[in-house]
């Protein structure tokens, strides 16, 4: 079995799961590059919550976490089946503080990116949440925790924003603002040299970081990536780019 590359997904607005733009197309050429997994365990920014937990559902149901938008976004639905036993090997990895929840299902963390990735919905999935009580480095090392799934034929797949500031947002904006182009590409050089303990610590970073990162419920998911990354990983940046001023789509893939 060949070993799996993992990614960071920067999913941007819900809209990309209903639109055709560069970015989108961005995500399918990504896919070209991928093993076809036996699974897919997708880490969500969206699962935002106190501890850290795992979907294990046969039939997982779908979450509209988002308000305001058209109506059309309300029926996208993502109908592949539940990747059980892969959550159950997750939870065995990263040990028993880890609990099943299939009260919060498929959430648009996870069906924006897939419902364009993976559009035939023929591979499993389960989610995992983000701990909102862990620090950085404690992300940081579950996600090496969940490294053993690279060579089990498993796709990590985290999924958030670099930059993810919804108060400062610009629908308008095709570009973002300078403290957030700053930011973004701090972050990408760090991971392109490997420097991962700057990602981890990326507070350093200061104002722009402050900003880019006002909560860090979408910035963790990379945490995982990197954590679940090897030293020979090579890194291939995609839509390396900020929108609507406080948002990043740059997307990574490691392997
Ligand atoms: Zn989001």
């Amino acid at each position: 079995m060949s070993k799996m590359p993992v990614l960071f997904i920067g999913h941007g607005s819900p809209m990309n799961a209903i639109e055709d733009n560069s970015f989108t197309q961005s995500w399918k050429e990504m896919v070209k590059k991928v093993p076809i997994p036996k699974a897919i365990l997708v880490v969500s920014a969206h699962w935002y919550v106190k501890g850290t937990r795992i979907l294990a559902d046969e039939k997982p149901k779908m979450t509209y976490d988002m308000y305001g938008f058209p109506k059309d976004l309300y029926q996208v639905s993502y109908d592949a089946p539940g990747a059980v036993e892969t959550a159950k090997r997750v939870q065995k990895l990263l040990g028993n503080t880890v609990q099943v929840d299939n009260s919060w299902g498929y959430d648009h963390g996870n069906w924006v990116v897939l419902h364009k990735m993976y559009p035939n919905c023929d591979i499993p999935v389960t989610q995992l949440s983000v701990d909102q009580t862990l620090s950085a480095k404690g992300h940081f090392l579950l996600g090496q925790k969940l490294k053993p799934l690279r060579d089990e034929g498993v796709l990590i797949l985290a999924s958030g924003d670099v930059v993810h500031n919804l108060q400062r947002v610009n629908w308008d904006s095709t570009s973002g603002y300078d403290w957030a182009e700053t930011f973004d590409h701090q972050i990408r050089d760090e991971i392109l040299a490997g420097r991962y303990e700057n990602v981890i610590n990326y507070e350093a970073f200061g104002k722009a970081a402050q900003c880019s990162v006002p909560t860090p419920d979408h910035y963790y998911p990379l945490l995982y990536m990197i954590g679940a990354a090897d030293a020979d990983d090579n890194v291939t940046v995609y839509n390396d780019a900020c929108v609507m001023g406080s948002l990043s789509m740059t997307s990574y893939m490691l392997g």
